[in-house]
């Protein structure tokens, strides 16, 4: 609950103008909290008399936070390579172990993954933590995260890094919570604050309105995941001294409750949207699997590839990793064509920083056609068959 010191507030309005909500107003010189208070904190931060407080938000984690240091990368291994965005962060992890005057170390979990290593260290890693045991062959979440739990107990790194992969998001909340530690999905900027050394965790909220920055006070390690194409992959140097420590746990961390039967690589993995300049994306208005062989001719008319909305995903007629959006892929094509997509914001947030948004829509008010370049307001089944024609008869000429 929001409370307000009467005695102390002066009425100024600061809180008023910075609540996203309406939730606070200056009534009678005094600040009042109305019901669409989420707890957000906004007011709290910017009251300079400090007449805001949240009950029961202090929370005591008992941590002594000098006793935690260093960066750490949680390097992803699948598919007998290590995927690119632990090299993403090894970038970032860099710059910020250098202002804090720290070693950056990657944890790199898997069966017969030591040579991996290298690359690593290559890339930035000043150590390596290498568990490799066959237990960690497949990934199983309860697995994956008591290992990383028992080194980060055990080693205490004041900053843990992750990419916001599907394995990523689903064992590294996990982590965070036996640790009682914070964690910021899907940062897209990191930096250290000077005075204090805090981690500032930018991210994206209130569906991609604001930029808001994130810190860890109380708590470690100050946790963070980060998504793939976000940051800058340093340049490698196979030249770069670093050290690879081959760490041994109980067998009793390895017990699990999963049993992985078979490990399969969907075919239509094999593109990455992420990596692709043009994309035709699908929606609910593709009406069925069929409908998405429609814009799979228009992709491959263009040398693009096809992309989703979770709603044409969750239908079945497309897999997840062409979904875009808050819980699929970020994308920056230079071209994208929505087809039969209204354009929630959970899908926009993933693709509106594309170069070019073309939207082809039935209903004139769909939210897309708000942030599209060029609006086709129509029956997709009419015009993307006719752009594809078209298309194909200029390639042609
Ligand atoms: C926590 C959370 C996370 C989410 N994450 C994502 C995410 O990552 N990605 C995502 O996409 N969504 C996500 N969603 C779902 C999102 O809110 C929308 O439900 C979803 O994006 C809708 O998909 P759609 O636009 O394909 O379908 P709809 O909203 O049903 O829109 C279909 C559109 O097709 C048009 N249409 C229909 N027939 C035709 C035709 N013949 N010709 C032309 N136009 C036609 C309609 O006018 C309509 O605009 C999330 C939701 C939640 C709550």
């Amino acid at each position: 609950m929001l409370i307000v010191d009467k005695e102390k507030c002066i009425g100024c309005g600061v809180c008023e103008e910075n609540c996203a909500f309406g939730a606070i107003s200056v009534e009678d010189g005094c600040a009042v909290v109305h019901d669409t208070c989420t707890l957000c904190g906004a007011c709290v931060e910017t009251c300079e008399p400090g007449a805001l407080h949240i009950e029961g938000a202090a929370k005591e984690t008992g941590v002594e936070l000098g006793e935690w240091s260093g960066i750490w990368v949680v390097a992803e291994f699948r598919h007998g390579e290590i995927a690119p965005v632990s090299f993403e962060l090894l970038g970032i992890g860099r710059t910020l172990a250098e202002q804090r005057g720290v070693p950056l170390s990657a944890v790199l979990m898997g069966s017969g993954v030591e040579e991996a290593a290298g690359p690593l260290i290559a890339s930035g890693a000043d150590l390596v933590y290498v568990v490799d045991n066959p237990e960690l062959e497949h990934f199983r979440e309860d697995v994956y995260g008591r290992v990383l739990e028992e080194l980060i107990r055990a080693r205490r790194p004041e900053v843990v890094l992750a990419g916001a992969t599907a394995i990523g998001r689903s064992f590294i909340p996990q982590v965070a919570n036996a640790l009682n530690a914070g964690l910021t999905a899907d940062c897209t900027q990191l930096s250290i604050r000077s005075e204090d050394g805090m981690l500032l965790q930018t991210r994206p909220a209130f569906g991609g309105n604001i930029m808001a920055t994130i810190v860890c006070p109380n708590s470690r390690p100050q946790m963070a995941t980060v998504r793939p194409k976000v940051m800058a992959p340093p340049e490698p140097d196979p030249a770069r001294p670093g050290e690879v420590i081959l760490v041994e746990l109980d067998d009793g961390v390895y017990r699990s409750r999963v049993e992985v039967l078979e490990s399969v690589r969907s075919e239509q993995d094999n593109v990455n949207i992420q990596e692709v300049e043009i994309l035709v994306a699908g929606g609910r208005g593709l009406a069925s699997e069929k409908g998405f062989e429609l814009i799979r001719g228009l992709a491959e008319e263009l040398g693009g590839a096809v992309a989703a909305s979770r709603a044409a995903v969750d239908s079945g007629w497309i897999s997840y990793p062409h979904q875009v959006g808050q819980t699929g892929k970020t994308v920056c094509p230079k071209l994208y064509i929505a087809c039969g997509i209204s354009g929630a914001i959970q899908h926009t947030v993933g693709m509106q920083s594309a170069k070019t948004i073309v939207a082809i829509n039935k209903d004139e008010n769909a939210p897309i056609l708000d942030i599209a370049t060029y609006s086709l307001v129509g029956d997709l089944f009419e015009i993307v068959p006719l752009l594809t024609r078209r298309i194909r008869e200029n390639r042609g000429k």
